[in-house]
């Protein structure tokens, strides 16, 4: 199928790319979205069954606003879709005095009005045990938290924005895109498009269709490993919050069972450097392991230290861990990349901002922060 007229193209059809579709096509645009893969898909970033969401937000106050207005947009999806997408789960944040995790989330919750209960570390022991935590080491718990069964989500935008009549080109790949004011050319492996409008948004890929943007993401392998559990308070959604603890040996998050019989955890710090992500390392390695279970070894109570499922997935990184949200002035597009290892909860938000940019010029969501304007001031 070629020379195609449409109203938006969306390239990358993943976390991002799917909400953004899911948003054009309920007002009515004509949509198709492209992607080289088959969303939901384990081939990117927007895998591994479930994603945090939050409110007190470390990394800045600022995104505060984007997230009230994400968790409703996640559970209108959920309602729309049917599925059980958003489960809410508190959240335990430890970490160093002055460390950016506790006192980013502190800040955020100050300035918003957010509820987080601070603990000392006796209580913190007595009410989480499964937890050993440097003495030293200040606790917050955040109630208004959550996670997102994340390919869950990702589908339920793709079925949604079908059902408002997107369309979808899938296993076909942009290579190149070009245009002027109002008109869009993408070419692919198979055919080329046009369209009014696009967003790019290939997630580890992008730098490799915008030269601006190849400078800007730095994308890393990151592993995820889910361990058995060997009492079954792991397993109880009361006692057994999610958790981000910032450690002398690194960031480590994990979230609870969600099957009953494990946990999953990762390391959000460190990851080796992927120059092509289509010739990611995505089997485990000798070495993925053992940062992750001598955390699990050391920090957690009642975890066996051998792991039994893994995934390989990739952070876009921007140069400073914010988000990359632009609409271009000398194409007509709109950008959304360089997610940095926290972006999934932001995709239904931003998938709203990206349409309503699109259909009027502008958004009523203050997202200019995330402007890559910013690395030229
Ligand atoms: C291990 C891990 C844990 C994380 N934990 C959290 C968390 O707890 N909370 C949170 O909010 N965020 C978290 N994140 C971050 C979040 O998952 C990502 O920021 C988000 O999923 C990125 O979405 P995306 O749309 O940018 O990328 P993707 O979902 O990867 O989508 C990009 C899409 O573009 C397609 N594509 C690429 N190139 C082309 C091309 N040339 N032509 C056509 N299609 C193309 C790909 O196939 C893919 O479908 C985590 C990430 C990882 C890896």
């Amino acid at each position: 199928m070629s020379s195609e007229k449409c109203d938006v193209i969306v390239m990358g059809c993943g976390g991002f790319g799917s909400a953004a579709m899911y948003h054009l096509a309920k007002r009515g645009l004509k949509v198709l979205g492209i992607d080289r893969f088959h969303p939901p898909h384990d081939q990117g970033s927007s895998h591994g069954e479930t994603r945090v969401i939050r409110k007190a937000y470390f990394e800045h106050p600022d995104y505060v606003p984007l997230l009230h207005r994400a968790w409703d947009l996640w559970e209108e999806l959920a309602e729309k879709s049917d599925h059980k997408l958003i489960e809410r789960r508190d959240l335990l944040m430890s970490g160093p005095p002055g460390s950016e995790v506790t006192e980013g989330a502190r800040q955020s919750a100050r300035l918003h009005n957010l509820p987080l209960e601070d603990l000392t570390h006796e209580e913190a022991f007595k009410r989480f045990p499964m937890f050993n935590m440097p003495p030293d080491h200040t606790v917050t718990v955040e109630s208004t938290a959550g996670f997102l069964r994340v390919e869950r989500c990702v589908g339920a935008h793709l079925d949604l924005a079908q059902a408002n009549g997107a369309l979808m080109r899938c296993g076909e790949t942009v290579k190149k895109i070009s245009g002027s004011a109002g008109q869009l050319s993408v070419q692919t492996d198979q055919a080329t498009y046009s369209a009014g409008a696009g967003i790019l948004t290939c997630g580890a890929w992008t730098g490799q269709l915008l030269q601006d943007y190849a400078k800007l993401i730095h994308v890393r392998r990151k592993t995820l490993f889910w361990y058995p559990i060997q009492n079954s308070v792991w397993a109880d959604p009361v006692r057994a919050p999610m958790f981000f603890l910032d450690l002398p040996e690194g960031q480590f998050y994990g979230l609870p069972s969600i099957d009953g019989r494990t946990i999953k955890t990762g390391e959000h710090t460190g990851g080796e450097t992927v120059k092509d992500p289509s010739t990611l390392e995505r089997s485990i390695l000798a070495g993925d392991e053992a940062p992750v279970s001598r955390f699990v070894e050391k920090r957690l109570v009642d975890i066996e230290s051998t792991f039994c499922r893994s995934t390989v997935c990739m952070y876009s990184m921007s140069p400073d861990g914010h988000f990359l949200f632009d609409q271009l002035t000398d194409l007509p597009l709109v950008v959304a990349a360089g997610f940095s290892g926290h972006g999934f909860k932001f995709a239904s938000v931003l998938g709203e901002a990206a349409a309503e940019l699109l259909q009027k010029g502008r958004t009523s969501l203050d997202i200019e922060f995330l402007s890559i304007n910013r690395f030229a001031r």
